[in-house]
């Protein structure tokens, strides 16, 4: 049985469109994970705390056979190797994977939360979700991705990294 799998990606640290990059070729290797479609990056204005440089994201739609949780662990040892720290919430990162969707589960764990609670929040996953999914549906909220980006407010920008 696979699954259809978003993955946000995001760095603002040490040359963050390569870190993006190298993210989504570890992805795409990984076991029991391909690669479906990515989105093109972005570049998009801190969030939470904004003292900090840009980010880099994008979104990548994956099949997996690994269940939710193989799959976060298999995230979380690519930020390891990667060597991901975050001195603090919302604070700079060199890599950041976050597991936005997994197919229509719904997961509410005090490790994983899926849906990612904040993704419908976030122009910078709906911008990259829309360019790739702009029909899945928020399997909580029953509204596609392209509704949940029209309905954000003005503020956070995120740009379409041209290459
Ligand atoms: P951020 O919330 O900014 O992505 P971190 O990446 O440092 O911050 O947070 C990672 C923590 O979030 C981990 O402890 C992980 O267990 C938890 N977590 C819960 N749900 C998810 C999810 N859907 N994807 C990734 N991490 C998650
Ligand atoms: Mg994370």
């Amino acid at each position: 049985m696979e699954f259809d799998v978003y993955v946000g990606i995001g760095s603002n640290l040490e040359d963050p469109v390569e870190q993006c990059l190298e993210a989504r070729t570890r992805l795409a290797e990984a076991e029991g994970v391909s690669l479906i479609r990515s989105s093109s990056l972005y570049r998009s204005e801190p969030v939470g705390f904004s003292e900090q440089d840009w980010f880099v994201n994008a979104v990548c739609h994956l099949r997996t056979e690994l269940d939710a949780h193989d799959l976060l662990r298999a995230l979380q040892g690519i930020e390891r190797d990667m060597g991901k720290r975050v001195p603090f919430r919302w604070g700079p990162r060199i890599i950041d994977l976050d597991l936005l969707l997994y197919g229509d589960q719904t997961i509410d764990e005090s490790g994983l939360q899926v849906p990612h609670p904040r993704m419908h929040e976030r122009r910078f996953v709906l911008q990259p979700m829309v360019e790739i999914a702009p029909s899945v549906e928020h399997p909580l909220l029953k509204v596609s991705m392209e509704k949940l980006l029209f309905r954000l407010g003005e503020g956070q920008k995120v740009e379409l990294i041209e290459r």
